[in-house]
């Protein structure tokens, strides 16, 4: 039997290595480590070391059979929380999710979100009428499922920062994905100070109790049977031999083959000139890139500095979000310390250029929002990106994605994660999809 090549040492390609049941399989990573975007970098202070996860990875595990595999493999076990996000706007704190809590806002923009949902929700009370034609973008699209307070004061202008588009791009059926309609329960209790805040929105998660996020695929590949062959990447693959070139200057023959690298990456390593609608299709899937900044301070924690993440949707902040690795996992950051990880993404009106001008600016803005303190002492900030952060869902995606994905698997190729399969997903979502594609090849 020809052997299974899987592409990538990410939890997707561990995942699926770890369910092929004994069956022979070539792993290959580039990189000379497993995880992929799932990596602790370990950043050494005077002070002792911190664990720096490359923005915040926390685990949200819905799956039965994903959570017993999750736990088994770390033996260390996991640590639960209970997640303390905020946003800051005008000048306040407020709870995450926005809609649901708007008191403590000033009372010109609880007002717009209150009115603003009302009318939505029942425009003919308001001498309004309902639009007969379906949204047309996903701007139209939030501001019809949350009303224009809401839309203006937070949705907009934060998912805006996020994704470094304007809305008007991105398609209505993101929303219908992503995006759960807003009781109005919730929204009126919310803007009078009756927060359901706990309820019903990813309120917990778990974290490896030691060893960073990165315990969890360092763990995946020492189980797995064949560890991965580090430090090696296919450069070209072949489909009508079904071979694989490798860095190392070796060719391998696959049976079946995973992808978990970069859809595109993929479709241009394709031997054959790709097939016209096919390369079209490629040329349209869009992703923005994250730059981020890991930040180690030490200093005694004010009080806006201890909260797990915060949203900035204000343009005046030059990040969209600030988390903190150490508000959430104490152990992440030596005694007297603390660590931040803070995302940026878009132009940011040149300034990725002018790194030291960066710096400033976030250190700036940091000390505006009363995260750091003037007297913190900065032990190390990194300037960071993840080329493949976010997949832009533009009017293009759903159809260009498809038609990629069926021609693939025309081919009998399957491509699966994150950026295989140019979706949005989770860590769990990874372990699951490489799990089935295990189960795909076992049932050939
Ligand atoms: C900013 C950000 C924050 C996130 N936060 C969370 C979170 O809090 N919770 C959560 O559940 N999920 C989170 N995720 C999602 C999660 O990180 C991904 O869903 C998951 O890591 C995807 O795993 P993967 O194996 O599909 O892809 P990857 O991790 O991208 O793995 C692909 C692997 O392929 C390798 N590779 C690439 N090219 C080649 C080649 N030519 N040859 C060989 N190997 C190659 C890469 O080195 C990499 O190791 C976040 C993602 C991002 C970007």
């Amino acid at each position: 039997m020809e052997t299974t090549l899987i592409i990538g040492a990410g939890l997707t390609g561990l995942s699926c290595a770890h369910h092929l049941g004994g069956r022979e399989y070539l792993l290959v990573e580039k990189t000379d480590h497993p995880g992929g975007i799932v990596h602790t970098t370990v950043r050494h202070t005077k002070y002792g070391p911190f664990d720096c996860d490359g923005t915040g990875h926390w685990l949200h595990l819905r799956n039965p059979a994903m959570r017993d595999l999750v736990q088994q493999l770390l033996p260390g076990g996991l640590a639960e929380y209970e997640r303390r996000a905020v946003i800051h706007l005008a000048g306040v704190f407020t709870p995450y999710p926005f809609q649901a809590n708007t008191y403590g806002l000033p009372r010109d923009i609880v007002l717009d979100c209150l009115l603003g949902l009302m009318r939505a929700r029942h425009p003919e009370d308001f001498g309004l009428t309902a639009p007969a034609e379906k949204p047309r973008n996903f701007r139209e699209c939030v501001e019809r499922l949350f009303g224009e307070g809401i839309s203006k004061h937070f949705m907009v202008p934060y998912n805006e920062k996020l994704l470094g588009v304007k809305l008007e791009e991105i398609s209505a059926t993101y929303a219908d994905r992503f995006i759960p309609r807003p009781s109005m329960e919730d929204v009126i209790k919310g803007a009078l100070g009756f927060s359901r805040e706990a309820l019903g929105y990813n309120a917990k998660f778990v974290y490896p109790r030691h060893g960073g996020i990165s315990a969890l695929p360092r763990a995946l590949a020492a189980a797995i049977p064949t560890p991965p062959r580090y430090n090696t990447a296919v450069t070209a693959i072949d489909l009508a031999t079904r071979t694989a070139a490798l860095s190392d200057g070796t060719t391998v023959k696959f049976g079946h083959l995973l992808n978990s690298m970069p859809l595109v990456a993929l479709l241009n390593m394709l031997g054959d000139p790709l097939p016209a609608d096919i390369r079209a299709a490629a040329d349209k899937l869009r992703a923005t890139t994250v730059w981020y900044f890991d930040i180690g301070v030490r200093g005694p924690t004010p009080e806006n500095g201890d909260h797990h993440w915060i949203y900035f949707p204000e343009r005046e902040f030059i990040f969209y979000r600030a988390g903190s690795y150490s508000a959430v996992h104490r152990e992440a950051a030596p005694e007297g310390c603390r660590s931040y990880y803070v995302e940026m993404s878009g132009e940011l009106g040149g300034l990725l250029h002018r790194p030291a001008e960066l710096r400033e600016r976030v250190l700036a803005d940091l000390r505006k929002a009363g995260v750091i303190t003037a007297d913190d002492e900065i032990l190390f900030m990194e300037l960071c990106s993840i080329p493949h952060a976010y997949v832009i869902f533009d009017e293009h995606y759903e159809g260009t994605r498809q038609t990629v994905l069926d021609w693939l698997a025309a081919q009998d190729i399957l491509t699966q994660g994150r950026w295989g399969g140019w979706n949005y997903g989770g860590m769990e979502d990874a372990l699951l999809e490489g799990k089935a594609a295990a189960e795909y090849i076992t049932a050939q």
